[in-house]
């Protein structure tokens, strides 16, 4: 150890998404944090963009400045289509929406999922009252009897932390999460990328209703081009084989002449910015926590990105984590309760993780109803064929159909429900969805999102909830008395509690602070069940 060691509540490694999302979090509930990340400022190149209702929410909650945010998202009107094209700017064989980012959306979401390029985010989510601390490097750490033992080194040298927690928010090479023996459960590589950072204006080959994916099935030259901006930037993600082209040999021109390959106009000009390749992954940490340690974000689980939730699941992870540290620390939860973080979290990036490789595996329906084989030249021959048939493009548009799903997940954005411990089960059965991950049904069932109501004054029903402490939630005009316990009272308008709520007048919810409920029912039995569920058990 060197240095006079600082006292801080959490130490986060890794400034992405989930990390910065982490320390507004902590800084909402009062947490003294720090976020080490080893870059020298925010991530420069583009990967996640599909930003969904659900994160916009947390961030909306957890003081994020929103309108920055949500200025730099894609209009819609820019990022509304996916395609699937012969060529990009070529022959257009199928389309589909991209899920659902009209007006409509606000009937269930103060703020529906937008198109938004995580290089342009991250700088959007630091603020002058987040200790992010670039270029410093987590290096180990070491459990104590009260906290964590934490070593870095930044450019002045190296730094000391005694931290209450530790949080490895260090994506999915996870440092911290390797430190732990804890293993990934899954195939670490299903298929391997180049990515393709441009410069570039493909207005003229966006077509009238421009889109933020077009799939280019080429035989030759298969790959997707994703906007980040029609008019400016694009990335271009083609397979590739690591055997077959050892990493050394791709250099820029090669690059270059990959993307010009899968468009129908190699004249249109581009630049290219830089490359990389990745592996697409569907893997879980097998842990999320050890003592004071947990996983977060892309450190504790990764996912092909056909369904656009990596981000998203990191996002809600520390959503679902910073409350309960808070709570341990102020005394109202026991520390036991901790584990509920794997134990909700998990099964949503288990059932993401399943959905976003159905996506990935289901695109195979349309190279096969294009006829294609392992040959390229008799590919080509069969796709113009296929093409020209009526009989044949039915099917292809029938292939192109059954994508859908893959890019209409509300149900995964909105639906997802906890249950266990830090939920009172109220007795009735969840209602069974035929599409769960693309269906949202909103309900004051215990263990849901509460639902969004728009109330009189303009407002959000998610903005009476606090982000500290319990919310519970009457009737306007009910006189209700929460004693000596924990937790704020807060009453709703007849409208919203009759219509978008469904409740008797004489029912009350309690409400977590990430706005999931923990109770549904009588307001005569309210004060005992969250004094079951919120209080420290009685020392003997
Ligand atoms: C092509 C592509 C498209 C995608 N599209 C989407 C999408 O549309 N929607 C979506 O939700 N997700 C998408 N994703 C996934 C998304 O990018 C990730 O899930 C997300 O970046 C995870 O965020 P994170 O903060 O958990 O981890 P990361 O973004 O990986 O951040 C981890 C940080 O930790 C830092 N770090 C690592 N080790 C140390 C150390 N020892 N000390 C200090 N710092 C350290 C790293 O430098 C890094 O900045 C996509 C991914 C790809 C590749």
């Amino acid at each position: 150890m060197t240095g006079t060691a600082i006292d801080i509540d959490v130490v986060v490694v890794g400034g992405g998404p989930t990390g910065l999302t982490a320390a507004h979090l902590c800084h909402r509930v009062g947490l003294s944090a720090i976020v080490l990340e080893q870059r020298d400022g925010p991530q420069r190149s583009p990967a996640a963009h599909a930003i969904n209702a659900r994160t916009f929410e947390i961030w909306r909650q957890a003081g994020v400045a929103m309108g920055p945010v949500l200025g730099a998202a894609l209009v819609p009107a820019e990022a509304g289509f996916v395609h699937w094209v012969t060529k990009f700017g070529g022959e257009v064989i199928g389309t589909l929406p991209f899920e659902r980012q009209g007006d409509e959306m606000l009937a269930v979401t103060p703020t529906p999922l937008r198109n938004l390029s995580q290089h342009r985010l991250e700088p959007l989510l630091l603020a002058p009252e987040l200790d992010v601390r670039y270029r410093h490097q987590w290096v180990s750490a070491t459990e104590t009897a009260h906290g964590v033992s934490v070593e870095a080194t930044g450019p002045a040298g190296p730094l000391h932390f005694n931290a209450k927690y530790l949080l490895g928010a260090d994506g999915s090479t996870s440092a911290v999460r390797r430190s732990l023996g804890i293993e990934l459960i899954g195939p670490r590589s299903l298929q391997s990328f180049v990515m393709v950072h441009l410069a570039a204006d493909f207005r003229p080959l966006a077509g009238p209703a421009p889109g933020v994916l077009y799939f280019v099935v080429d035989p030759a030259s298969g790959g997707v081009f994703i906007s980040h901006g029609l008019d400016r930037e694009w990335v271009y993600m083609h397979a590739w084989d690591p055997e077959k082209e050892p990493v050394e040999t791709l250099t820029d021109e090669h690059c270059a002449e990959l993307v010009r390959a899968a468009m129908a106009d190699p004249d249109v000009p581009f630049e290219v910015l830089t490359f990389g390749t990745w592996h697409m992954s569907a893997q879980i940490a097998e842990r999320y926590r050890t003592g004071r340690t947990f996983l977060v974000g892309d450190a504790a689980h990764r996912f092909p990105p056909t369904g656009g939730l990596g981000l998203n699941t990191g996002v809600a992870d520390v959503h679902n984590l910073i409350w309960k540290l808070a709570a341990v620390e102020a005394g109202w939860l026991d520390v036991a309760q901790l584990d509920t973080y794997e134990a909700e979290r998990k099964p949503v990036a288990e059932f993401n993780c399943e959905q976003s490789m159905l996506n990935a595996f289901k695109q195979i329906e349309i190279p096969i109803a294009l006829g294609f084989t392992s040959d390229v030249e008799e590919s080509t021959v069969a796709m113009h064929a296929i093409l020209a048939d009526p009989v044949g493009r039915a099917g292809v548009e029938e292939a192109v159909a059954n994508q859908a799903i893959g890019f209409d997940l509300l149900g995964l954005q909105l639906g997802h429900s906890y249950d266990g411990p830090l939920v009172a089960d109220d007795g009735t059965e969840a209602v069974v969805l035929d599409e769960p991950a693309r269906d949202y049904l909103p309900s004051t069932r215990p263990g849901g999102r509460l639902p969004h109501a728009w109330l009189p004054d303009g407002r959000s029903t998610l903005d009476l909830i606090d982000g500290r402490v319990p919310t519970i939630l009457v009737l306007d005009g009910t006189r209700f008395v929460l004693g000596g316990h924990l937790g704020v009272v807060v009453s709703c308008p007849a409208g919203v509690w009759d219509e978008a709520f469904g409740l008797d007048h004489d029912q009350g919810l309690v409400v977590r602070p990430d706005q999931h409920i923990a109770y549904r029912g009588p307001l005569s039995g309210l004060a005992a069940t969250v004094a079951q569920l919120f209080t420290l058990p009685a020392t003997p």
